[in-house]
């Protein structure tokens, strides 16, 4: 018999891909399927990215890079930032990964063993939960409510940290919910965690470009004072509609990063060396076509929030960020898993059950409008005649 070691017992997964999978499998038996499962941009990466990927390749760029990312790379994602956010980031301190998950699966590494706490959010992306419990830390979940917009509470969080916290993980703007922290919730964690040195803080802002409503992502590279304890994840997957290329960068605390520069050199040697050259063209070219992604995002989530609001028994406030809602379907009568899996197999509509993100997830569904408008009225038009025939 082989014998893993106990953490696979542990380990979770991501539901979205079961859900893809299932999806992909109905439409290739001939099922009109519409997809508002997965979370990643409907729209191809642009052009001048795939063409500054072509160019590397036959530029000869085929061998292995350093594991930290090549330094025009670093430089790029350093001046981005300091464009976008006013921030100063030593191209050092960047680290280019494979995808923004694995700076997740780095810090959780880093921190995680039996007896420690990691906060985490609930409901949120449903890998943190997964490689705290892999690495045999207590996962404490951080609630998130509806009543507060989705957006975390400062005085919720800290009120969570124990002598046994290590980690804390924020993400804003969020998945599964859309909702966005505002700077003032920001600047009273920042403030509060002053009492907690130890506390490291890992923040996710991979959908930092997708706010709306005039919304402005607060990072919180913003805070000289937490820098000697901060991990920012980041990366091209959802901003460039880059999701298969596995590219993501994150910045780390200068005492951690020689740490993750070993893992990389254990674990998977650099990033592909074409991909980080397309990464460079993605953030030094022309950024229309994020500004062109980022209205269409707001067009569907306009159109999906009347469309959800519009269905019997659910009630859907309009997020404000990422590409996502997070409609609550509690008075349908039905609970969130059977529903989305009737929604999939008896109407065509993959959603995820909000479980899926937490243990308050119950009561909510999770659709992606990273989908075209006309694939979001069809799923809709079918939720109604669903929920009306089956209320
Ligand atoms: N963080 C959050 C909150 C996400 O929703 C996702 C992807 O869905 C990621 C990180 C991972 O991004 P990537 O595809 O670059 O690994």
């Amino acid at each position: 018999m082989l014998k893993t070691v106990d953490a696979f017992d542990r380990i979770g997964e991501e539901n979205a891909f079961a859900v893809l999978a299932r999806a992909t499998k109905l439409a290739s038996e001939g099922r009109d399927i519409v997809n508002l499962g997965i979370g990643q941009p409907d729209f191809p990466t642009p052009g001048h990215i795939v063409e500054a990927a072509i160019k590397a390749l036959k530029d000869g760029h085929h061998g292995y890079t350093p594991a930290t990312g090549i330094l025009p790379l670093r430089e790029a994602v350093s001046k981005d930032l300091n464009k976008r956010f006013g921030v100063e980031v030593d191209p050092d301190l960047v680290m280019i990964m494979p995808g923004g998950k694995v700076t997740m699966y780095a810090s959780i590494l880093l921190f995680g063993e039996p007896g420690v706490d990691i906060l985490y959010p609930d409901p949120g992306f449903p890998i943190y939960r997964s490689m705290i419990e892999f690495t045999g830390a207590n996962p404490i979940p951080v609630p998130i409510h509806e009543e507060n917009g989705f957006a975390f509470s400062a005085e919720e969080t800290l009120a969570l940290i124990t002598p046994k916290t290590r980690l804390l993980i924020i993400n804003s703007p969020a998945n599964p919910t859309g909702g966005v922290t505002p700077k003032e919730e920001i600047d009273k964690l920042v403030k509060g965690l002053e009492k907690f040195p130890d506390v490291a803080i890992m923040s996710d802002e991979i959908y930092d470009q997708l706010t709306f409503d005039g919304l402005e992502h607060q990072t919180l590279l913003a805070y000289p004072e937490i820098r000697d304890r901060l991990i920012v994840l980041n990366g091209w997957s959802k901003t460039y509609a880059m999701t298969g290329w596995r590219l993501g960068w994150s910045v780390w605390p200068k005492k951690l990063y020689d740490n993750v520069r070993k893992l990389a050199v254990n674990a998977w040697s650099c990033v592909n060396a074409a991909t980080q050259y397309a990464g460079i063209a993605a953030l030094e070219g022309p950024q229309d076509a994020v500004d062109h992604m980022r209205r269409e995002f707001d067009k569907r989530r306009k159109l999906v929030t009347a469309g959800l609001n519009d269905l019997p028994g659910v009630s859907c406030a309009t997020p404000k960020g990422a590409f996502y809602a997070y409609p609550n379907i509690k008075q349908t009568g039905w609970k969130a898993k059977p529903l989305a899996s009737s929604l999939l197999e008896d109407a065509g509509v993959a959603v995820i059950g909000g479980p899926d993100f937490g243990v308050l997830g119950e009561g909510y569904i999770r659709l992606s409008y990273a989908n075209s408008a006309e694939n979001i009225a069809r799923a809709l038009d079918r939720m109604k005649d669903f929920l009306e025939k089956r209320q």
